[in-house]
């Protein structure tokens, strides 16, 4: 440390306690945003946390050695309560861990490398050789392989449903899983869901899930994947997950500049999780941390932004003569999903399907034709994104499987952006013309 303008005795420079109130009344992530975890005396006043570039960290004594070590290796339960070495925690990632907890009322948050890394640790953390998972369908392509291709190599095998199901139709799955379970000599170690599924944005009745689950006994988490609504338009804890699941790189990141993940709950539930990310590694690393709270300041912003832009853009799409429908939160179809949708969601969201009235030779021309609309996978960045699930990000899925699943040849999918509006509009005008 320097000793540029600091006077160490001065009451201006003890550490403060952090204020999360005022008059009573409970502040709001985005305001915490701005500071929630930092202290800048601690780093010589600097306003933001600086980038802490090191891999080790030094012990006050030896004595405090042992006690972090007790933390790092389960010896003493409630984790490290120290830095110790930056696979294990460091301080950029100690504080977006707790920014990110904000947002969804998580006593804890954990940060990995991807949002694939997280998924991965975290099934591992719960799954045991002869294990049964019960998912929710459609997952995530990469998420629905590492069940059915990578924990099947350890004889864990799984049972999924549609996203939409009822409380009866998921009852009846949990009861088929147990009954797996007990034929393998194993248990139900997890009910993973995804809502809304990639990319029919069907949505799961989570409310009903956390009642089945309950009424089944089953001792198992529900982890849930949010990335396509989270932080701002779904709180899955609120609505009875224990876990849930983010893709940093998506709507939180929000730039299309970085690729990371998170899980977020209950301390007992992280538990498990932390000691398998200590033993494999997999967390975020500081620069990506550092970019992450950048981005967490706007994100409130950004999503406010892109979901006004989308409904614009949907009402537009809605009337033209060649849309043949719209996969959007906004304009539902169906009163089991609208219900599902009131009960859970704080707003429609950004990513939709588009239906053109043709396939794969119409979408294609549509694509093509963009001019702001960059033709990209990936979602939840400020630019507006077009991408064709059957011959992109879905190609791997079985034909039979993606019909299933709705991913028709004439499906467009759309994340839009934080763009002007109707400069949007004009450009997907433009496009529809050359169609
Ligand atoms: C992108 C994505 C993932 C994977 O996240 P990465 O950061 O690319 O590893 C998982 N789930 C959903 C819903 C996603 O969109």
């Amino acid at each position: 440390m320097s000793d540029h303008d600091i006077d160490p005795t001065s009451p201006r420079m003890a550490p403060k306690p952090e204020v999360t109130k005022i008059a009573g009344r409970e502040l709001k992530p985005s305001t915490l945003m701005m500071g929630h975890g930092y202290d800048p005396v601690l780093s010589e006043g600097s306003l933001k946390p600086p980038i802490f570039l090191t891999s080790t960290f030094a012990f006050p004594s030896a004595a405090d050695g042992k006690r972090h070590f007790e933390g790092i290796t389960g010896k003493r339960p409630g984790g490290a309560d120290g830095l110790v070495y930056s696979r294990f925690n460091a301080p950029n990632q100690e504080i977006l861990e707790d920014r990110l907890s904000v947002w969804d009322g998580a006593e804890d948050a954990l940060s990995f490398s991807s949002g694939m890394t997280a998924i991965c640790v975290l099934m591992l953390a719960y799954a045991s050789q002869n294990d049964v998972i019960v998912h929710s369908g459609p997952l995530y392509a990469a998420s629905e392989g590492f069940v059915a291709k990578v924990l099947a190599k350890f004889g864990v095998t799984y049972v999924d449903f549609p996203a939409g199901a009822t409380r009866e139709e998921i009852d009846a799955v949990l009861k088929r899983a147990q009954a797996q379970a007990d034929e393998q000599g194993g248990k139900v170690c997890m009910v993973y869901l995804e809502s809304p599924g990639n990319p029919t944005n069907a949505l799961v009745d989570i409310e009903a899930v956390r009642a089945s689950v309950d009424a089944a006994q089953l001792d198992c988490p529900i982890a849930i994947d949010n990335t396509f609504l989270g932080p701002l338009w779904q709180r899955p804890l609120d609505q009875g997950a224990d876990i849930v699941v983010y893709s940093l790189t998506k709507y939180v990141g929000g730039h299309s500049d970085l690729v990371a993940g998170s899980i977020a709950g209950a301390k007992k539930w992280m538990d498990p999780v932390r000691m398998l990310r200590n033993t494999m590694g997999g967390i975020c690393d500081p620069n990506t941390a550092w970019m992450l709270m950048r981005s967490l300041e706007t994100v409130e912003l950004r999503m406010s932004r892109a979901g006004d832009n989308a409904a614009k853009v949907c009402d537009y799409l809605a009337k033209h003569p060649k849309v043949e429908g719209l996969g959007y939160l906004g304009m539902i179809k169906d009163a089991r999903q609208q219900d599902i949708y009131d009960r859970h969601c704080k707003g429609a969201g950004s990513t939709f399907s588009l239906l053109l009235k043709g396939g794969e030779a119409e979408c294609f021309r549509f694509l093509d034709a963009l001019k702001i609309a960059k033709l990209a996978v990936s979602l939840g960045g400020t630019e507006t994104l077009a991408s064709h699930p059957a011959s992109m990000t879905h190609l791997s899925v079985a034909e039979g499987r993606r019909a299933e699943l709705g991913i028709s040849d004439n499906l467009v999918r759309i994340s839009i952006g934080i763009e002007d509006a109707d400069d949007l509009i004009a450009d997907f005008e433009q496009a529809l013309e050359a169609v």
